[in-house]
């Protein structure tokens, strides 16, 4: 049930951010009978719709036809010299993101919850000031203003991009360097090597996607230098420079400067939380900026509350989904505190070829349970077998050593995400190796590996 507010404030619920958090909590509140208001200063549908998740993928897929051009003749496919037109890709790209933007603007419409185009800030306990100057009170406050990619601040840092940015590109650059060592630097890199750039990653350290597992890390490493993608490791980024040419020349800690086309920042996000008059109404903040919240999302003011990203605590879209709805059930639903489980959440990177993984690490377990027992599949795919590519998946399951229940599942190789999403409802209901072990095998299938592990 709804607060019933009308009098003493103009809202029930007023959001700041109409990202994926934002926008479930808004359209759960309303539908719940709140009345509720929303600001978004960018466009709707926040960084998975409009410059994260969703735009990716399809450059993905775009991105994987270059193997499967390569790997159709083997099929008896004949197709004469395939061309690749990036701006028509890029243009049908960016129309779906439309699309989506509408389609979002219209669930909070239906949901008669009032959209506000241009940025809201904090200014008073209750109270929120827009851009335009309008001040508006509300009895609840929900941040949810997403992150930001973060760019070293190196010299000619500005001449490099972002993720942001890499989706309006005019033309796929011949040569890229990719700074980071993380989901967007891998991604991307699939993306540009595939579309025919010359990608090099650049690393502080040695080590990629560092929270996956390692057996996982090495096997993405061997496979993207094949594909033909360099690495420098332990190179820190000193900085740009424009050549006279019109290049970029990049210097950097422990290897050669370099001339490329084009740098693209993927080192990170940072909580989008300045400006926002937080510390004026006492919003706790954490050391990155971050919103500091309990297990229900409640900042340190009783009625601000604050979901996704700019909270730091995993920064997934079904994560910040998830924050949004219990939220807005908790507040306006029924009432009963509801805290979102963080443990054992599902997670992939759209690397060539993707990865995905489902709780604790062959390490991590190590070190929590001592004794544990790992199973693993290293098998070339049908499809790579007849296509004649060298390219061999790997599959992993750790259990706990005691009794055999599954504490994480890692797979690198085709189609890893789909078949993870099903993988993992068993790992979070606590399954054992022997459950897998009692269930047929779908042949021939790459999933059936996960139940013929020995
Ligand atoms: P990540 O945290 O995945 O990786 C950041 C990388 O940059 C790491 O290699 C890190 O090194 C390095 N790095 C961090 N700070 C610096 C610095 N100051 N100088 C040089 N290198 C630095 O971040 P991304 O930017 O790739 O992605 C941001 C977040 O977005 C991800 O964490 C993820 O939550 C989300 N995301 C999820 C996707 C998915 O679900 N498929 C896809 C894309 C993004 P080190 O390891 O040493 O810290």
């Amino acid at each position: 049930m709804a607060d019933k507010t009308s009098g003493e404030y103009d809202y029930d619920l007023f959001t700041i951010g109409a990202g994926s958090g934002g926008v479930r909590a808004s359209r759960v509140a309303a539908a719940h009978g709140a009345k509720v208001a929303i600001a978004e200063e960018y466009r709707v549908g926040g960084t998975c719709v409009i410059r994260g998740c969703v735009p990716k993928k399809m450059l993905v897929y775009g991105a994987h036809f270059a193997e499967d051009l390569e790997d159709c003749a083997k099929f008896g496919w004949t197709v004469e010299k395939p061309q690749f037109e990036w701006t028509t890709l890029r243009d049908n790209v960016l129309a779906d993101v439309d699309r989506l933007n509408q389609a979002y603007t219209e669930t909070l419409e239906n949901h008669e919850v009032t959209i506000f185009d241009e940025r809201a800030e904090l200014t008073g306990p209750h109270e929120i000031t827009l851009a335009s100057g309008k001040i508006i009170t509300a009895k609840h406050i929900l941040i949810a203003v997403g992150a930001r990619p973060h760019v070293p601040g190196c010299d000619g840092h500005e001449m490099g991009i972002t993720s942001n940015e890499a989706f309006h590109l005019d033309a796929i650059p011949e040569r890229v360097l990719i700074a980071g060592g993380g989901y967007i630097a891998n991604e991307f890199a699939g993306i540009f090597n595939e579309f025919g750039s010359k990608v090099t990653i650049i690393n502080r350290t040695d080590t990629l996607l560092r929270s996956y597992d390692h057996a996982l890390r090495d096997r993405l490493l061997q496979i993207s230098m094949i594909k033909g993608i360099d690495f420098r490791f332990h190179a820190e980024f000193r900085g740009i420079e424009k050549t006279d040419s019109g290049c970029l020349k990049v210097s950097m800690t422990n290897h050669d400067d370099m001339e490329v086309d084009c740098v693209l920042f993927a080192t990170g996000r940072v909580p989008n939380t300045e400006g926002l008059g937080l510390e004026k109404v006492g919003v706790e903040l954490g050391k990155k900026g971050e919103i500091v919240v309990d297990r229900f999302s409640k900042t340190s003011i009783d009625h601000i509350h604050a979901v996704g990203d700019c909270t730091d605590r995993v920064q997934l879209t079904p994560v910040a989904i998830r924050e949004g709805q219990a939220f807005a059930d908790m507040i306006f639903g029924k009432g009963d505190p509801v805290a979102v489980d963080h443990n054992c959440i599902p997670s992939a990177v759209f690397s060539h070829p993707p990865i995905a993984a489902v709780g604790l690490t062959e390490s991590q377990a190590r070190e929590q349970l001592g004794s544990i027992k790992v199973y693993q599949s290293d098998f070339r795919p049908m499809k790579n077998v007849l296509a004649g590519r060298n390219e061999r998946s790997l599959y992993k399951m750790v259990c706990e050593g005691d009794n055999d229940r599954i504490v994480g599942i890692h797979m690198i190789g085709p189609e890893a995400p789909e078949i993870m999403q099903a993988a993992a409802v068993a790992v979070k209901a606590g399954l054992s190796k022997a459950d897998f072990d009692a269930t047929v095998a779908i042949h021939p299938t790459m999933a059936e590996e996960l139940v013929l592990l020995r």
